[in-house]
């Protein structure tokens, strides 16, 4: 069995003779005709080319620069960073020209991206090839909601007075540089809370931004916890909407604490990939491998289940053995390690597990099994692990655990995969590898999720292509999708008033 992995990196040695311009390759999609002209996604570095790899070694084994910005524990301290928010001329510049501004914004984030690299390696662990297409889609959304502002020229439209950004620490560039930027196309000035594991990040996202032209008073970044001063940030009257990205419990907290709060949320998920007996095994199993144990699992849109249907879910049909020794053989090959080695493929864990990655990690329920059993190696160093047949309703069935393990569930035929994946309470992302176009139109028809992917990986969603967003359990809020052509309009107010220059 050659893994993805290694295909990798013999397409990598293969071709070594290419020459090292220009240093990127369009890798991300081809173009759609029915696509405007304007907005291009911004490609990945191609790792084919050997100067692109020698720039990436030297990013990654630069050492993150220390987070400057001190932690705000005072509330007054916070009312200043609004009441400098308020005063800012950002919301009154013509729609054209905050366009303008973010297009530079964009081109900053592009010429920043040996920086964003050194950072999010050193600070969050990831890998290069999770880390690069994060800078990407960083630079996508500014690009898009540059586009998406300039929309807004002569609408009946008043922008939000301040956003404030809370983002997670799984996507340190992509996610919180996003919000920002979509609120600032609106015309709303912005104040960023980092999470506290990747406040490193944000602040060289932050400072690129301004390089490019975004105010400092438009956009100002401060580090809080949740204790007085953060409340306030989120309570403060001057605050017209927050974007939260992370658990539900986080948005219960800023919903209790503001009940009228406009609130703009992706919470959580439990994600799952259906595999029916028409998939080409090859690319489930490769597309299972990248959903489940891409930064080692810890993304909302992860994929947590496998539901295999059919002749595929039983060791003891000819298709169901090499499927399952597939697999595993796949995810034995993942190397485990920091991001700052360049032949690691699954990187660390954020901080040791909580209570319930720990118990998925080093647990089984009745009935389970071990594919592959995972291995602590440090604190936040697992080596991945599958387990199987995950019951109906179970615990792992119904639990999101962010973290590497994948559980695999067997399914009789695809009405029963469809049920197992709409049972969960969530509805992130889903993927189905099938062949059959009526089992594609079957399932498409009937799955409950924001994102519904096929015959592709889960998580990776690309800017204006595939907005990212949830349904069920998934989203608290009106919904519009972060990528997608309402995002940016959420932020303000929509009227038959004065129109906006
Ligand atoms: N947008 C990311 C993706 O498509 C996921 C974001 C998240 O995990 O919060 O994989």
């Amino acid at each position: 069995v050659t893994s993805y992995v290694d295909r990798f990196r013999a397409s990598v040695r293969d071709r070594d003779a290419v020459p090292a311009s220009p240093r990127r390759t369009q890798d991300r999609g081809t173009e759609s005709p029915h696509l405007p002209d304007r907005f291009r996604n911004e490609p990945d570095t191609d790792p084919a080319l050997p100067a692109n790899r020698d720039w990436a070694r030297r990013a990654i084994t630069t050492p993150a620069p220390p987070t400057r910005e001190p932690e705000i524990t005072d509330p007054a301290a916070v009312d200043t960073v609004v009441e400098r928010a308020t005063a800012s001329a950002w919301g009154t510049r013509p729609a054209a020209e905050r366009a303008g501004v973010l297009r530079d914004a964009a081109r900053a984030l592009a010429a920043a991206r040996g920086e964003l690299l050194t950072v999010m390696v050193g600070e969050a662990g990831k890998t290069i090839a999770e880390a690069d297409p994060e800078i990407s889609e960083a630079i996508d959304f500014t690009a898009y909601y540059a586009d998406r502002a300039a929309e807004l020229a002569c609408a009946p439209f008043t922008p939000d007075r301040v956003v404030v950004v809370t983002p997670p620490w799984n996507f340190p560039i992509a996610i919180p540089l996003g919000g920002c930027v979509a609120a600032l196309a609106a015309g709303a000035s912005v104040v960023i809370k980092p999470a506290p594991q990747v406040r490193a990040c944000a602040e060289v996202g932050v400072a690129a931004l301004h390089r490019g032209g975004i105010p400092a008073d438009a956009l100002q970044l401060v580090h809080t916890d949740e204790g007085d001063a953060g409340r306030r940030l989120v309570t403060h009257p001057a605050v017209d909407h927050v974007v939260l990205t992370g658990a539900s419990e986080t948005a219960a907290l800023f919903r209790s604490w503001r009940p009228d709060l406009r609130l703009v949320a992706e919470t959580s998920g439990k994600n799952a990939l259906v595999v029916t007996p028409s998939a080409d095994p090859d690319l489930a199993v490769a597309d299972l491998v990248r959903s489940a144990f891409g930064h080692a699992g810890q993304k909302c849109s992860a994929a947590s289940l496998a539901i295999l249907v059919g002749s595929v879910r039983s060791s003891r049909t000819a298709a169901g053995a090499r499927f399952h020794r597939q697999l595993a053989d796949a995810v034995r090959t993942l190397r485990v390690g920091h991001g700052s080695d360049p032949s690691t493929t699954m990187g660390p864990l954020i901080g040791p597990p909580d209570a319930k990655l720990e118990r998925a990690l080093t647990r089984l329920d009745e009935g389970e099994r071990w594919l592959v059993e995972p291995r602590r190696l440090s604190s936040t160093l697992w080596t991945p692990g599958v387990k199987e047949p995950v019951a109906p309703g179970s615990w792992f069935h119904l639990t999101e655990c962010f973290g590497p393990v994948l559980g695999l569930m067997h399914a009789a035929d695809l009405d029963e995969a469809i049920a197992l994946q709409n049972a969960t309470g969530y509805g992130l992302t889903g993927g189905l590898h099938a062949l059959d176009p009526d089992e594609v139109d079957h399932w498409s028809e009937r799955v409950e999720v924001g994102n519904a992917y096929v015959n592709r990986h889960i998580t990776g969603a690309i800017v204006q292509r595939q907005s990212f967003g949830g349904w069920k359990g998934s989203v608290v809020g009106p919904g519009a999708k972060p990528g997608g052509p309402n995002y940016v309009a959420q932020f303000g107010t929509w009227h038959d008033g004065p129109l906006e220059a």
